[in-house]
């Protein structure tokens, strides 16, 4: 079995308590079938830093770009095109909309954003995209820069069933987090449900967000084995089929070859 954590922030386990370093990490991971994982920038300080802690490893890509909550800093449009042209990069993101924790933005969110779509355009990356009660103004973004170009996800999906089917006229791909083990995510599960298996992802987006029945603990990339069990009985197929088909989705979504892997 193969599976593949498609969002994960790697650099941001805890090292000092819980992990002696990043190789115990993957070799973790890899005990419990999860041989690749997608390691998602949120700053582009922190994206270098990211590269210098994980190194360069057959089974960690990486993505960059500036997560929505941490524009207060600013960043250059053209370093970032420079570094996501970088051939390790995958994707661009996260990027997004979160008006949950800051609305007073919104404009240099939707800014930014609309930024890292252009970029992902010219480069041929797919975006990552966070969204958190931007519904409408995520979906409007999308649409106005033609995301269907590039492609993308939508990560860690918390959103109802009619955005899941929006973001599929799209193209998208939608991305399943351990929020969907979670007892009160009964709407998450529906739309889980609805969305057609070759369009499925799975994430730890780890360190946060631990699934059933690790919840508590922080989260690492293993654990998006519990995510995609539960994922493969509510869509009423083996786990065998739900690895396959969601390592298959990766690979066609940000054009990677994991068949030598
Ligand atoms: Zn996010
Ligand atoms: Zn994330």
């Amino acid at each position: 079995m193969f599976l593949v954590d498609s969002h994960c922030h790697l650099d941001c386990l805890d090292y000092e308590t819980q992990h002696k370093n990043v190789d115990e990490v993957v070799a973790k991971a890899a005990e419990r079938d999860v041989k690749y994982m997608l390691a998602v920038a949120t700053t582009l300080p922190g994206f270098q830093q990211m590269k210098n802690l994980i190194g360069k490893r057959e089974n960690v890509a990486y993505s960059c770009g500036i997560h929505p909550l941490n524009l207060d800093e600013g960043y250059d449009f053209e370093e970032l095109a420079r570094l996501a042209a970088d051939k390790e990069v995958i994707a661009m993101g996260e990027t997004g909309l979160d008006y949950y924790y800051q609305k007073d933005n919104a404009e240099l969110q939707r800014t930014s954003f609309r930024k890292h779509i252009q970029i992902g355009r010219e480069l041929n990356k797919p975006v990552i995209v966070h969204t958190r009660e931007a519904r409408d103004d995520t979906l409007m973004v999308l649409r106005e820069e033609n995301v269907q170009d590039c492609g993308g996800v939508l990560h860690c999906f918390t959103e109802d069933k009619e955005t899941a089917s929006a973001l599929l006229d799209l193209g998208f791909y939608i991305s399943f987090s351990g929020i969907v083990t979670f007892r009160n995510a009964e709407q998450i599960r529906e739309a889980a449900r609805f969305v057609p298996l070759d369009r499925i992802l799975v994430e730890t987006d780890s360190p946060y967000l631990a699934p059933v029945p690790h919840r508590g603990k922080q989260n690492q990339p293993a654990y998006v084995r519990d995510v995609a069990e539960y994922m493969a009985v509510l869509k009423g197929v083996s786990i065998d089929e739900l690895a396959e088909v969601t390592t298959k989705n990766f690979c066609e979504l940000f054009h990677v070859d994991l068949t030598e892997k």
